[in-house]
């Protein structure tokens, strides 16, 4: 049995990612239900990827609102537009930002673990926890009622302040911002748009993108220094200043809140039995909304290492690869975040020149040139995260490697396979028959596709077969009978398991 710590977004996707595979687990919460706050609401391409693969994007999607054009302000005059679906209409089939709040995410989550006949135990916290050789003995308080068991696995997935993370002694190292952030709900009057605003005027970012509908908008941005000290802020006191950078008028404020904002990463991500997934293993700026979408990318990392290695006697070495490939990242992020949060809002020359003359006279000629843009939707929608220094990563054909996420192609649509979550093969051209019978052998499914212009320009190499994992990243580029044998018994792995539910 696994025990999932903790039902935000982050353990709630790994809870779904298990139920999928009939891998037996408890997921609970010291709360009482799922979150009531908005919170995150950016949810990027990749995220959406990885739903697909569940089957549960388009419902996702239909429950948002996607982003598609991002205008940018400096000090309240508009200077330029960015078009991400111009950016990643061929990289991914969510080429924009969903806007989706965190309190309908996760309420979305839990029904659909209900669906399938999961449900979170609320009200149950962790208190302590002991990692030995063969188990994790749990102390959880049910109320006034303590429980003491044992489990194969425990995933904290407890939040920042991860009382899991705290119980094994692993540091969470990094550093907070002096900066006062404030967050709001609101209701505009007059014109709306789908569209997301920023403002980067000297010290006073602020953002603005629709949240539930079209009437409705969040607000982020930097308390100006002259109020941050003020006790009990609230919005009014900023309203002139938020309205002048953003060019709106606030009718009604919904919800208001200032925060400190922090950035830090867990010194392991795991210890022994137990694993820290999303904000328990790592914290960062708001730069690009992506400490939710993070936690996801862990959560579906981990569920089918956990469901291999811990239920169905693969390798070791799968389970082990969950550490380097998402730590390797969170730190990469952590320190991307930090570069452009620090230029954003520090107001030093580096701010200063980013936002007095990259923002007005650059960004709108670096916004139209092609390959930037690419880039740029590449970076914030998590598509380019690659784990090329994983232990499962081998090969590489044409300009695809081991570690790689699997490119995107339309036509046809080369990510339906993913859905059945298994271990497959992908070959664009021809397949050597030896391929053919070594994988039915193996009980790798193979998917094969006529070669075209679309496979050559995604970086495929003709003929060439690709060993695709079951979170959709390329294990083995370049597969042949041999090294296909070779990987899947050096890893122990059961591509013959098909999904229960
Ligand atoms: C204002 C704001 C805006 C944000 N915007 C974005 C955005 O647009 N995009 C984005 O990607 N991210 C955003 N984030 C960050 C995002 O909200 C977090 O990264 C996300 O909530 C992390 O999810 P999680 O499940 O890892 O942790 P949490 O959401 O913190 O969930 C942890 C859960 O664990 C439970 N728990 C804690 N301790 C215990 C215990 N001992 N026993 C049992 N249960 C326990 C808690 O009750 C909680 O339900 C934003 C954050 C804020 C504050």
């Amino acid at each position: 049995m696994i025990l999932i710590t903790g039902a935000g977004p982050t353990g709630l996707v790994l809870a779904l990612g298990l139920a999928r595979r009939g891998i037996p687990f408890r997921i609970v919460d010291r709360r009482p239900g799922p979150g009531l706050a908005s919170r995150a609401i950016a949810v990027h391409a990749r995220t959406l990827e990885l739903y697909d693969q569940f089957g549960l994007a388009d419902e996702i999607v239909a429950g948002g609102i996607p982003i598609r054009h991002i205008r940018l302000r400096e000090a309240g005059m508009a200077v330029a537009a960015i078009d991400l679906a111009g950016m990643g209409g061929d990289l991914s089939p969510f080429p924009y930002l969903l806007s989706y709040p965190q309190d309908d995410h996760e309420r979305f989550l839990v029904a659909e673990l209900r669906r399938l006949g999961v449900a979170v135990e609320w009200n149950v916290e962790l208190v302590d926890l002991r990692d030995a050789a063969e188990a994790v003995t749990v102390t959880l308080h049910h109320g006034h009622r303590e429980e003491i068991a044992d489990f194969a696995y425990v995933a904290g997935c407890d939040g920042s302040h991860s009382r899991v993370r705290e119980a094994l002694g692993i540091g969470f190292p990094g550093g907070s911002y002096g900066q006062l952030f404030y967050v709001a709900d609101v209701e505009l009057d007059g014109a709306r748009d789908s569209d997301m605003v920023m403002n980067l005027g000297a010290r006073s970012f602020a953002l603005r993108m629709p949240v539930r509908s079209q009437e409705s908008s969040r607000l982020v941005g930097l308390v100006p220094a002259a109020l941050a000290g003020q006790a009990d802020l609230g919005f009014e006191p900023l309203r002139r200043h938020v309205e002048g950078l953003l060019g709106v008028k606030v009718a009604r404020v919904n919800w208001f809140s200032t925060y400190h904002v922090h950035h830090r990463v867990a010194e392991r991500f795991r210890q022994g039995r137990c694993f820290l997934l999303g904000d328990a293993a790592h914290v960062h700026s708001p730069a690009g909304g992506q400490g939710m979408n993070t936690g996801i990318g862990d959560a579906m990392n981990l569920s089918w290492k956990l469901a291999g290695v811990g239920c169905r006697g693969a390798c070791p070495t799968v389970l082990d690869s969950y550490e380097p490939e998402r730590m390797a990242f969170a730190q990469s992020l952590v320190a991307t975040t930090d570069r452009v949060f620090q230029a954003v809002v520090s107001p030093g020359v580096a701010g200063t020149a980013l936002r007095m003359l990259i923002v007005p006279i650059l960004f709108p000629v670096l916004t139209s040139i092609g390959v930037l843009q690419r880039t740029l939707f590449e970076t914030v929608s998590q598509v380019k995260l690659h784990y090329p220094h994983s232990p499962l990563s081998r090969g590489e054909a044409g300009g695809i490697a081991g570690g790689d996420r699997l490119p995107w192609l339309a036509q046809p649509d080369n990510y339906a396979p993913l859905r059945s979550l298994a271990w497959q093969l992908h070959v664009h051209g021809d397949v050597d028959p030896r391929l053919v019978a070594t994988a039915s052998r193996l009980g790798v499914a193979l998917h094969c596709w006529r070669w075209s212009e679309a496979a050559e320009s995604a970086g495929y190499a003709a003929n060439a077969a690709y060993l695709v994992r079951p979170d959709g990243y390329v294990g083995l580029a370049g597969a042949d009978a041999g090294n296909l044998a070779g990987y899947v018994a050096a890893f122990k792995l059961d591509p013959t398991r098909r999904l229960p539910v």
